[in-house]
């Protein structure tokens, strides 16, 4: 096992990452090292589809499988070996077939067809110590005696940031967008890097190739989700209990979240978000169910102790998922690309289990104090004040904006985004999205000329909306995004943030800060670069960094 493609990865003196029986986040070794295997397995399906596309041949199923596939070894997702033996199984039947149609379309043409090796010409075994006799070939690190630490680290900044893309395109799939374009690209970058690839500087030009990609997926999602549930706007979401039968639902999958609101109608059950649904809130067609309560607790890293308080059934739709205690595992669900050994999956969309679960245990006893926070500030409400907005900065009641955006995690160093907040001067904007919220968004921001000062853009699934807000605001002022008075602080912790930074630095955004610790995947060497062309740089403290970003913008 070796894996460093998450924030908390294990950093030593001798080297950086999870190399033990079992990793930071509880991935053990054999379902580790089934990861690695199923990724090679779809490196091969990758290899074959990237050239069926040039006789114009593609397989859908195929495309949505690498997707999914993909999404399931994020951090935090899915830890059971099981599902991954089943998936490394079925990438070697999709590789098959659309090799078979790829060589009969070559032969039919009269050309040879390309014999390829690597993962295309991968058999899995089928029992589970054949498998794993296979790893040596798949593990993020092959290779690394030849080419070196950089080499392997600029293959992992490809792998993670593609993983990211997955997860936001695997949301879109699943709610009927998809892209011929996206798949092509995706398996593109996936065909290059079953090669095997030593050129540091064609390296580099994907990595910043996956951020572009990255940028599509997220236009997909986001046109998914609007479509679908219609364009978030401000609302107050309840953080406190209500009186009654309960279903909390965590993770970030709208398309559950509205199939499970659909399913509970009328139903006396009151369903609660948690963690990264808590932008669900914003949408029209979500809020319009009067049985969808409220959200209870805050970010993935406390869930051990909330899903033991709350008194009803829990549905895990996505990342992120942490073993699951013996006080609540009998009442914990998951779907989608999660999954636990031992734990309940639906996988055909019927949460009647999760229903009935909810009817069996007591739910909430009494209502709790109310207590709220505003949701809502996505792309299309902000630049509804787009005006306002300007007019603010001109007159300077608006003085700067800081983008304190991205995951949370246990790190005890992720205090500086609380401090951070808090530390903003009065007269600048706090935007923010994903998880990393949860650390400072009770807190009271007040506003300034009727724009709150805290406006929470979403998900981290919602990149987009903030991307779309800088671009607008860059043309409002005729300037660059780079020219804006705004400094993007970014708290990362796994691999859509990873997307998100490649996507962030394609379109030439400079300056970020990154923490609160920096990728272990990332080199000395290739920091430097990075530092170098883009001007990416670590946190420091939150006093420094306001600084800087006030005297950058003065
Ligand atoms: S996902 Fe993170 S914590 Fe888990 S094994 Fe990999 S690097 Fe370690
Ligand atoms: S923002 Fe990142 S860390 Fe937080 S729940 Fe989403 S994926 Fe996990």
């Amino acid at each position: 096992m070796f894996c460093y493609q998450c924030e908390q990865t294990t950093r030593t003196d001798s080297g950086n990452g999870c190399a033990m029986a079992k990793g930071v986040c509880g991935k053990d070794q054999v379902t580790a090292d089934l990861q690695d295997l199923l990724i090679y397995g779809i490196k091969g399906i990758a290899q074959y589809a990237r050239r069926a596309r040039g006789f114009g041949i593609s397989d859908r199923e195929a495309d949505g499988f690498i997707l999914y596939a993909m999404f399931t070894t994020l951090t935090n997702v899915n830890f059971n070996p099981a599902r991954f033996i089943a998936m490394i199984q079925e990438a070697a039947r999709l590789r098959d077939r659309i090799k078979a149609r790829y060589e009969e379309a070559a032969r039919d043409r009269g050309t040879a067809p390309e014999v390829l090796n690597g993962p295309a010409t991968w058999q899995p075994v089928d029992d589970m110590d054949g498998l794993l006799a296979q790893t040596a070939s798949a593990a993020v690190t092959a290779g690394r005696e030849q080419v070196g630490d950089d080499i392997v680290g600029l293959r992992a900044m490809i792998l993670y940031g593609l993983k990211g893309v997955a997860a936001y395109a695997h949301h879109a799939h699943v709610l009927g967008y998809e892209s011929d374009e996206l798949y092509t690209r995706f398996e593109e970058i996936l065909d290059f890097l079953a090669g095997d690839p030593t050129d540091a500087e064609a390296l580099v030009d994907q990595a910043l190739a996956v951020g572009q990609l990255n940028l599509k997926a997220l236009e997909l999602l986001d046109a998914a989700n609007t479509d679908s549930f219609g364009h978030p706007e401000p609302a107050s979401v309840r953080m406190t209990p209500v009186k009654g039968k309960a279903i909390l639902i965590s993770g970030h999958d709208l398309k559950d979240m509205a199939a499970l609101l659909e399913q509970t109608k009328g139903m006396g059950i009151n369903v609660y978000t948690h963690g990264e649904l808590l932008p669900a809130h914003g949408y029209p067609k979500l809020r319009a169910y009067p049985h969808l309560v409220g959200n209870y607790g805050g970010a993935w890293q406390d869930q051990t102790r909330e899903f033991a308080e709350f008194p009803g059934a829990i549905l895990m739709t996505s990342n992120c998922l942490v073993e699951p205690h013996p006080r609540y595992r009998q009442r914990i669900f998951t779907a989608g690309p999660v999954g636990w050994p031992g734990v309940r999956h639906i996988a055909n969309g019927d949460f009647s289990p999760v229903i009935q679960a909810a009817l069996a245990f007591p739910g909430f006893q009494e209502d709790g104090p109310e207590q709220t926070v505003t949701v809502g500030f996505a792309r299309n409400a902000v630049l509804g004040v787009a005006d306002k907005v300007v007019d603010a900065v001109k007159t300077g009641a608006i003085r700067h904006f800081f983008l304190i955006g991205g995951c949370d995690g246990a790190a005890p160093g992720r205090n500086y985004y609380t401090d951070l907040a808090d530390r903003v001067p009065e007269d600048s904007v706090v935007l923010t999205l994903g998880c990393g919220k949860y650390r400072f968004n009770r807190h009271e921001f007040g506003a300034i000329g009727g724009i709150p000062r805290l406006l929470d853009i979403g998900q981290c699934n919602d990149a987009y909306s903030a991307i779309q807000i800088a671009s607008a605001l860059a043309q409002a002022f005729n300037c660059g995004v780079n020219d804006l008075p705004l400094s993007l602080m970014v708290s990362w912790f796994e691999q859509k943030a990873v997307a998100v930074l490649l996507t962030l630095l394609s379109l030439g955004i400079r300056g970020i800060r990154l923490g609160p610790s920096l990728p272990a995947f990332l080199t000395p060497a290739l920091l430097e670069q990075l530092s170098a062309r883009f001007d990416l740089k670590p946190i420091t403290t939150a006093e420094a960094d306001i600084e800087a970003a006030l005297h950058r913008a003065a």
